[in-house]
């Protein structure tokens, strides 16, 4: 239950972008450390020659027109 306490009070400081003085701080590292998740993710896409489908959101090849899963259209 503290988890989920935790949880919810993490996505209400993403929906309403704050939180209770005590809390916000440790808001800020959980955000800071899953943008640098993001961020790694995206490098380590881009390094093993691939990239993530604009419709369906899943791994493909970087190289490909067209999504193998869905069919989208790639830019
Ligand atoms: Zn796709």
């Amino acid at each position: 239950m503290y988890t989920q306490i935790g949880e919810k009070v993490y996505q209400n400081y993403e929906k309403e972008g704050k939180a209770n003085n005590d809390l916000l701080e440790f808001c800020d590292q959980i955000k800071q450390a899953n943008d640098k998740i993001v961020e790694l993710q995206d490098k380590l896409l881009e390094i093993s020659g691939k990239k993530v489908c604009v419709s369906c959101q899943k791994e493909i090849e970087a190289d490909v027109q067209f999504c193998p899963h869905c069919g989208g259209k790639q830019d």
